[in-house]
């Protein structure tokens, strides 16, 4: 495909990325052309398909044969959020600045003039910050709480911002900066928080999601937290360090004791549940150990492959030379 000319590129590109949201799309599309069209700047909106198995081709296609300003990008299966989301990212066109939302209609498009009227003041990357949590279980909060509390105490110097998801905007530089991080392990929050430049929050209140399903379980949710802990701080394996010393200055503690005891008293040689409580207590340390580490060898291994991010199967661009004013 071709790269489309300069002059019709928009100032504001929305990208959204899609799996299985046929039945939101057209509903999210009308909610943000009005909201969009309120601005009174040029946009467009980059749906991907993240290998969707509904309708969802098909929906976009009627909305870009409908609409001008919806450019599409298929990918050849499903390859998660983050990289349908760089996919999109890739495609934005957008010369001022680029918004991220979900299609399920949990991220209202009506905050987007607000994020845009932050990003007029000069500020690069303006992110809605959840004020309520509505239709997530007490569980889900918790530990989302908790992963932002130990994310927060491990990943120096790279604040990642508390009850923020992807929804947010970044201007045209930072989003030039974020496209030159290709990692495969993409923990996004964390990656447009290594990005910097001013950044600011903007309140809204998320709500449940309109239609269909989340595609994320309790164990998606525990791997994403892994993805963005491994992502963002090698203290894992520093903590095998400490621990590893922690246990040995017990042992030796443990066996001077022993050997005390024995040539003073003699040996009346008890133990075997002591034993057993030791050895497998070590066993258990030491396999943990080699399990964090593995999550750190599992990913430099997937990274050297160096393959890319996504395969594409179909883009279209949006034609906004179609619309009857100077774009
Ligand atoms: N999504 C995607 N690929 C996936 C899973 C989700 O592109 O493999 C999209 C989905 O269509 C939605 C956004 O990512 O636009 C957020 O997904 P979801 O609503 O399932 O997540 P949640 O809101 O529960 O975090
Ligand atoms: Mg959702």
């Amino acid at each position: 495909m071709s790269f489309p000319l300069e002059a019709a590129r928009p100032v504001l590109s929305v990208v959204v990325p899609c799996f299985n949201e046929a039945e939101v799309l057209p509903a999210f599309h009308a909610r943000l052309s009005a909201v969009m069209e309120a601005l009174g700047e040029t946009w467009e909106l980059v749906c991907v398909n993240d290998g969707s198995r509904d309708d969802t081709w098909r929906v976009m296609g009627t909305l870009a044969d409908a609409d001008p300003r919806v450019a599409l990008v298929d990918l050849s299966r499903n390859f998660g959020k983050e990289i349908a989301l760089t996919a999109g990212l890739d495609h934005a066109r957008a010369s001022g600045a680029v918004v991220v939302i979900d299609a399920d209609l949990q991220d209202p498009p009506e905050v987007i003039p607000e994020l845009v009227a932050v990003w007029r003041e000069g500020i690069d990357m303006v992110y809605a910050r959840r004020r309520v949590r509505d239709g997530e279980s007490w569980f889900k909060r918790a530990t989302a709480s908790a992963f932002y509390r130990v994310i927060g105490r491990l990943g120096h110097k790279v604040e990642i911002p508390a009850d923020s998801g992807d929804f947010r905007l970044l201007s045209r530089r930072a989003l030039d900066e974020l496209l030159r991080l290709r990692e495969h392990h993409r923990f996004m929050k964390g990656l447009f928080a290594w990005v910097g430049f001013p950044s600011r929050a903007v309140l809204y209140d998320r709500a449940p999601r309109a239609a269909g399903q989340t595609s994320w379980n309790y164990w998606s949710l525990w791997n994403f937290a892994i993805e963005g802990i491994t992502g963002f701080t090698v203290v894992p394996l520093k903590i095998a360090t400490y621990l590893g010393l922690a246990v040995a200055l017990a042992a030796i503690l443990f066996g001077g004791q022993l050997i005390g005891r024995t040539l003073l008293f003699g040996n009346p040689v008890p133990g075997y549940p002591s034993l057993m409580a030791v050895v497998l207590f070590l066993g258990g340390v030491q396999l943990m150990t080699l399990g964090v580490i593995g999550e750190y060898l599992g990913r430099i291994s997937n990274e050297t492959k160096n393959r890319p991010l996504y395969v594409l199967q179909d883009v279209r661009p949006a034609r906004l030379e179609a619309i009857g004013r100077p774009v």
